[in-house]
């Protein structure tokens, strides 16, 4: 059998190990401690975003984000239908509804001007959305300052989800520094990993310092434990944030071998008829974070996405349907949805490939002459 090729598998550098090791000299081995401040300063480098506190998931992240905009039982909350379920779970967990919006065929996220419709329906319909919660899926920015615009005017704020976009920018803008509030995430299967972890990024102050009061069970200033909030234990621990310290040093490699690997499958797969790529609109800047391909039957030959899947994993390659709509998820479809038609051919077509940064060449030629044998 040949060797497991996977879709996105954690890499390390050379530095991590010695930011544990110092961690562990130290005996910071608590959910706070230096790292976890170093940490939280490479992000705010890195982004340009004036704050960031370091947590335990980006759902944890994105579920604190809710939480100090006031979301509560029975409020709406729009979100992208078109991404991982992670972006519509926190809004479940405090008993609000999720209204999902279709994407627009050029970045594969929300569809601004469906945005828009929705959100003037909401209003007649007796409600108006409280938070908009846009993602830049695959690392591809959303429409995000289209998105921003309609949030003004309607005076929604708006929730960055780029848990897999760190890297990504627009205009030269990091995404997730466009929002109110931008969520990360560092599972073990992003661009960069602690092994598990997240963080919440803003140019407000009082939504980082408020989020890491919440995070750390919403201890009140009293020399016993008092409490007069419900807290959570979303704190990063010290130990995961060193590896984030070395990871955040090769942060910016990672992004170029990302996309390097994106040119090595569009260089030998582009010219296949029944096989297209997603590209970047001007200005638009992806870490290319998971290539994705979309599989045209009626164009190429009658290959589907299928079985271009399982011929992959016969060869011991790992490759990913693209993330399946919320709208038409077992557990969301009864909520409210926007579709325009895009993101279900998206779905049925599209098809993760593997996008490590720490793939080989020869790894990349597996992937792509197995794809070929179709064509
Ligand atoms: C990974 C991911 C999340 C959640 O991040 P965790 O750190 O795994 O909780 C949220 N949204 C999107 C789009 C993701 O891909």
């Amino acid at each position: 059998m040949n060797p497991k090729i996977w879709l996105s598998s954690p890499h390390m550098g050379q530095q991590e190990f010695s930011f544990v090791k110092e961690a562990f000299d130290t005996n910071w081995i608590a959910p706070l401690g230096p790292h976890v401040n170093g940490f939280e300063n490479d992000l705010e480098l890195f982004t340009g975003s004036k704050y960031a506190a370091a947590l335990s998931s980006g759902t944890a992240a994105l579920h604190l984000a809710l939480i100090m905009l006031g979301i509560a039982n029975g409020d709406e909350v729009i979100c992208q239908s078109l991404t991982f379920s992670a972006s519509a779970n926190p809004i479940a967990y405090l008993g609000a509804i999720p209204i999902f919006i279709d994407s627009e065929s050029e970045t594969w996220n929300m569809c601004p001007d469906l945005l828009e419709t929705a959100i003037k329906d909401r209003i007649i319909k007796g409600k108006k959305p409280k938070a908009i919660i846009a993602v830049h899926i695959y690392g591809m920015p959303a429409k995000i300052e289209e998105i921003i615009a309609i949030g003004e005017k309607y005076e929604i704020p708006v929730i960055e989800d780029a848990a897999e976009a760190l890297g990504s920018s627009v205009n030269g803008k990091a995404v997730g520094t466009f929002g109110l509030m931008g969520i990360l995430s560092f599972n073990g299967n992003k661009i960069i990993t602690t092994s598990g972890g997240g963080a919440l990024i803003s140019d407000d102050e009082k939504f980082i310092s408020q989020s890491r009061f919440l995070a750390t069970q919403a201890r009140d200033a009293a020399v016993h434990y008092q409490h007069s909030q419900i807290g959570y234990n979303y704190r990063m621990s010290n130990v995961c944030a060193a590896i984030g310290c070395g990871q955040m040093q090769v942060l910016p490699e990672r992004v170029k071998q990302r996309r390097k690997v994106y040119e090595y499958y569009l260089k030998n797969l582009s010219g296949i008829a029944g096989i297209d790529f997603l590209y970047e609109p001007d200005h638009y800047f992806s870490n290319r974070w998971l290539t994705a391909i979309l599989v045209d039957p009626s164009k190429g030959k009658g290959v589907n996405r299928e079985t271009l899947r399982l011929s992959l994993e016969k060869e011991n390659i790992e490759s990913r349907p693209l993330w399946k709509p919320m709208h038409l998820q077992p557990v969301f479809q009864n909520y409210p949805s926007y579709t325009n038609g895009v993101s279900e051919p998206l779905f049925s077509k599209g098809l993760c490939l593997p996008s490590g940064s720490n793939l080989k060449d020869e790894d990349l030629k597996r992937v792509v002459d197995t794809i070929k044998q179709h064509f």
